[in-house]
């Protein structure tokens, strides 16, 4: 290690940075984090450290640098972009022994400035020496998305509550147990999730001696639909909070690294004709993990709230006084309409847009087709592979022209994604030719060319061949196997 992290106390410390350009301004903007005083030498400064230099918040003082300047200052940022100029501003600091940086000079400079996740008081530096920001910028964001936003503010009540917690506990253990149970437990959570007035309620009955009972909860995570890119900052965060993971088959098993390698997995779900667990047994094992004060994540594929049966879920858990957040998902319609580019709204054409799903609890699908067969209707199908031909027979039979464009997009944004552009005539030829098992959303009344624009090349086209009796046949025969909840 050339380079000793170290964290600098700036509070009321005079920082002196020279140079009026781009650079020296974001010196400028990370300085303003801290309580630094900031001197700015430049002879030609940029509207925005005029801006500041105005408000007052920085001291702009107009002229080029001289050798006095860096006297009396804690820090020294050369960034004038000229070379002999920096070199000049780095040995006058040198000289004093006041620690230098010189932009994008590494050998001018006696010390770096590294990338930071700011959760003030909470401050991640992470440095590579120079080697490679690249690399220090790709752990800054993957940081970014694992620590919550409120980070900060529990570690700044932590701080304010240390006195009076050592003045109340004195044995070490037990106040190292309060600490733990206070920020990795209900506290953390109540006061993370905008909670105040609860978080100091656990806090009191905490110091009241009466250790709050340490209750589980459930957080119903949509996961979307399978690329693990889709996933929430928020999702990410209750995966790595979860003690237990209970899992709809859908959820690409991927998403599953962002959880707690020691976090224990029940895998549940349903597929037509494989094993499958009840809702029943799905409700009976999330109040059971819940009750025995477990942090809870239930995976479901896309959005929760959308085709999930969430509703039952959610009220078995309130019927048990358990304690539920959903975070949402990118559903399975919006993620497929990105992969292949298909507007779902279309001004001045397409005003409406329904989900609606091919299957219901007898396997038939059970829609108000006059509706959904009128002019300028537009709609995605969830779960509708299965019975393709039903709903293209229903459609036809109230009058939607068999012309109509469809789209489907099966395992929409997972490895094995296909997209095949077809029509309501063909949509069951498509369907059985192609082999079409699903996940897939089968979208009818959007098309590129009502938009103006070109049908994506990934995105294959299927005419059906007509006039044999087979193929007729087939047409009115059930296809294709789905998953369906
Ligand atoms: N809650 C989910 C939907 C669950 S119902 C959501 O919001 O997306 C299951 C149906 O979702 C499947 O039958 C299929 O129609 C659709 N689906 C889920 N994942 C999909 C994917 N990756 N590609 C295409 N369709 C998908």
């Amino acid at each position: 290690m050339k380079y000793f992290p170290i964290f600098t106390d700036l509070d009321g410390a005079d920082v002196l940075v020279a140079g009026g350009g781009e650079q020296a301004t974001q010196k400028v903007r990370l300085l303003r984090k801290t309580n630094a005083r900031i001197v700015v030498v430049a002879a030609d400064a940029n509207a925005e450290l005029r801006a500041l230099a105005h408000e007052g918040v920085i001291r702009l003082v107009a002229r080029a640098f001289i050798e006095g300047d860096v006297d009396g200052k804690r820090l020294v940022y050369a960034a004038t972009g000229n070379r002999a100029e920096d070199a000049a501003i780095s040995a006058a600091a040198q000289a004093r022994g006041i620690p230098v940086n010189v932009v994008d000079a590494a050998e001018l400079s006696t010390f770096i400035t590294p990338a930071i996740v700011d959760r003030d008081p909470v401050v991640v530096a992470i440095g590579t020496e120079g080697a490679a920001p690249v690399l220090a910028r790709d752990i800054k964001s993957k940081l970014e998305t694992l620590l919550p936003a409120q980070f900060g503010k529990l570690a700044a009540r932590a701080q304010a509550l240390r006195d009076l917690i050592h003045g109340r506990i004195a044995d070490n253990g037990a106040r190292r147990r309060l600490w733990e149970r206070l920020l990795l437990g209900p506290f953390r959570h109540a006061l993370l999730n905008g909670a105040d007035d609860k978080a100091e309620r656990i806090l009191s009955s905490e110091l009241n001696g009466v250790q709050s009972v340490v209750r589980g909860r459930v957080a119903l995570i949509g996961c979307g639909p399978g690329d693990p890119d889709l996933l929430t900052l928020k999702a990410v965060q209750r995966l790595q909070e979860a003690d237990v993971l209970v899992i709809d088959r859908l959820v690409n098993p991927a998403i599953l690294e962002y959880a707690r390698r020691d976090a224990e997995r029940i895998t549940v779900g349903k597929t037509p004709g494989g094993a499958s667990t009840s809702q029943a047994q799905i409700n009976r094992i999330l109040v059971r993990e819940a009750s025995a004060g477990k942090a809870v994540a239930r995976l479901k594929g896309g959005d929760p709230l959308i085709f999930g049966r969430a509703a039952e879920e959610m009220a078995a858990l309130q019927a048990a006084g358990i304690e539920v957040e959903v975070v949402p998902g990118v559903t399975a319609a919006h993620a497929c309409a990105a992969r292949v580019q298909l507007p779902i709204t279309l001004r001045e054409q397409v005003r409406q847009f329904s989900v609606v799903t091919g299957a219901t609890s007898n396997g038939q699908p059970e829609l108000d087709w006059d509706r959904l067969a009128a002019d300028g209707s537009a709609f995605a199908i969830y779960m509708g592979v299965g019975n393709a031909p039903v709903i293209r027979g229903e459609l036809l039979a109230a009058g939607m022209a068999a012309e109509t464009s469809v789209v489907i997009v099966e395992n929409g944004t997972r490895d094995d994604e296909r997209a095949v552009a077809t029509t309501l005539g063909d949509l069951t030829d498509c369907v059985t030719k192609r082999a079409i098992a699903g996940p897939a959303v089968i979208f009818v009344g959007l098309d590129w060319a009502s938009a103006g624009l070109e049908r994506p090349a990934s995105v294959a086209v299927h005419h059906a061949e007509r006039g044999t009796a087979a193929a007729r046949r087939e047409l009115d025969s059930p296809v294709g196997k789905e998953v369906w909840l």
